[in-house]
């Protein structure tokens, strides 16, 4: 159990997987938001431009995005098309109950003149994983997860793009494992590695998938790899990450529409409006971790000077802790599970030395 305590400039909590908090009690992410004031972005864009540079002779599509129809998928894709002029391919992977919102969003991306692929893995695959992810592992969604990587390599590895843009790199922007700092290109051992957790091998035994089913959740094999050499990269390394400035842009030239009501967990109404298993999600991480989407978002404003601390540590209090109950029979239809089982799955996953149950579960801690 480690020791409870908050960043002294934002409200990262110190229970954060892989963060680090500096000898002043400020977390990795705040000390990167200074770093980066000082960077060579030009030096980075730089690097951008001749990873772009080796794929013109790719006569079609010159790289794959990753996106859903959100602010930040979006933005990246609008940037390489309009600003580096050369043609992506954005790739989107079917979620799990998917949000009207989301599909409508998705939509409007599409037809503000991007070329797409949707790939729909199989859906008794993803239902399987899922329910493992979140009975076995405290995942709710990591079937899906997975295929968010997994099948877009598969879809790079077939069309023979070998050049792949996620969004952000999220150890590196919200506090974590830096090893990326000062290095864009990775591979796909490194993806592997740092995004399924640790247990994409364990998992997929348990649900015993056909070879057909597992297809989109597993990686071309290590020979195929080294043929096409895929190259994935975050467009954060390249341009300063800031979520809410991508919103306005895909709101004004990609159709990003949002949420009429606040976002459960927290007091935004953007972002992560694909799909209902992130509720969950969200809620999951509080109970294990002790913070929620509000900390999440209130560290970014925090960061971005557009709150202060104060306000931050408020709405945390007020948002943080939010069970997304109005779902729950969606869950439980979608996992094929008795309320009662899945309830009981929930209190499985509540870190005990952290909350404690009374109606619902509270917390034993406050942040400062
Ligand atoms: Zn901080």
């Amino acid at each position: 159990m480690k020791r409870v305590f908050w960043c002294k400039n934002c409200v990262v909590m110190s229970t954060r997987p892989r963060v680090t908090f500096n000898k002043d009690g400020i977390c990795s992410a705040c000390q990167w938001m200074v770093e980066k004031k000082k960077l060579n972005w030009v030096k980075r864009q730089k690097q951008l431009d001749k990873l772009l540079n080796q794929q013109k002779s790719n006569k079609t599509f010159q790289c794959i995005t990753a996106v859903s129809g959100g602010k930040d998928g979006s933005y990246i894709t609008y940037n390489l098309k309009h600003k580096k002029k050369i043609n992506p391919l954005a790739v989107t992977i079917r979620p799990p109950l998917e949000q009207e919102l989301g599909k409508k969003n998705l939509n409007n991306f599409v037809r503000s003149g991007y070329q797409h692929i949707h790939v729909t893995p199989d859906e008794t695959a993803m239902q399987k994983l899922n329910k493992l992810g979140f009975t076995d592992y405290g995942h709710p969604y990591y079937g899906w997860l997975v295929s968010i990587h997994t099948a877009v390599i598969r879809v790079a590895h077939e069309m023979n793009i070998p050049l792949v843009f996620y969004s952000e790199d999220g150890e590196v922007e919200y506090g974590g494992d830096a090893k990326y700092k000062y290095e864009g290109v990775y591979g796909v051992d490194y993806q592997a590695s740092n995004y399924m957790e640790g247990f994409h091998k364990d998992i997929l035994n348990k649900a015993k998938l056909t070879k057909e089913q597992a297809y989109w959740f597993t990686f071309p094999s290590k020979q195929d790899l080294k043929k096409t050499k895929i190259q994935i990269t975050h467009w954060s390394f390249y341009e300063n990450w800031d979520p809410y400035r991508n919103y306005m842009v895909a709101k004004k030239h990609c159709g990003l529409e949002e949420s009429k009501s606040l976002n459960t967990g927290t007091y935004t109404n953007f972002g992560q409006t694909d799909q209902k298993l992130y509720f969950l999600h969200v809620y999951l991480m509080y109970l294990k971790y002790g913070f929620g989407r509000a900390t999440m978002d209130a560290g970014i404003d925090v960061r971005r000077g557009a709150m202060s601390r104060d306000q931050a540590v408020q709405l945390v209090k007020l948002y943080d802790n939010a069970p997304p109950e109005d779902y729950y029979d969606e869950y439980c239809d979608y996992y094929k599970m008795k309320k009662n089982d899945f309830l009981q799955t929930i209190d499985k996953w509540a870190n005990k030395n952290l909350f404690e149950k009374k109606n619902r579960w509270e917390p034993k801690f406050e942040i400062k």
